[in-house]
């Protein structure tokens, strides 16, 4: 997708800093991170989001880079959260599949109120 923010970090043509990459995924961090650690996990092919008939082998790829990322980062021991926003109730702005890997802090239990 040529306007895909994210099409073109996977293909290099905007900088992240990114965190583990290979042939399939790339894990790069947030550029407005929320929590000390905030990093984004991408398959390289363009999906809007997990309701988008993702193959089950790129859920597989995308699922599988979350321990490495989170051993990369040094919040396996401790514990981390994993979010996947889909759709406009969910408040996804990025329309290119994604997981949100936080952690790095002792995380709030539940959301606020809706605003
Ligand atoms: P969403 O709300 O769609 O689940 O989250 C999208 C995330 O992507 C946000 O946390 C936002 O800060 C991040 N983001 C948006 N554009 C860029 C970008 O160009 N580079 C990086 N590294 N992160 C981005
Ligand atoms: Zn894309």
């Amino acid at each position: 997708m040529t306007d895909c923010m994210f099409c073109k970090i996977a293909a290099g043509e905007i900088s992240a800093t990114v965190v583990y990459e290979d042939d399939d995924v790339i894990a790069f961090e947030d550029v407005n991170p929320q929590v000390p650690v905030h990093t984004l996990i991408i398959p390289k092919q363009h999906y809007a989001n997990i309701g988008d008939d993702v193959p089950s082998e790129v859920l597989g790829k995308v699922f599988s880079t979350v321990k490495k990322v989170a051993e990369l980062k040094g919040i396996e021991e401790n514990g981390y959260r994993i979010v996947a926003n889909t759709g406009d109730d969910a408040r996804q702005t990025v329309h290119h599949l994604h997981v949100h890997v936080l952690g790095g802090m002792r995380l709030p239990i539940r959301m606020g109120p809706a605003d």
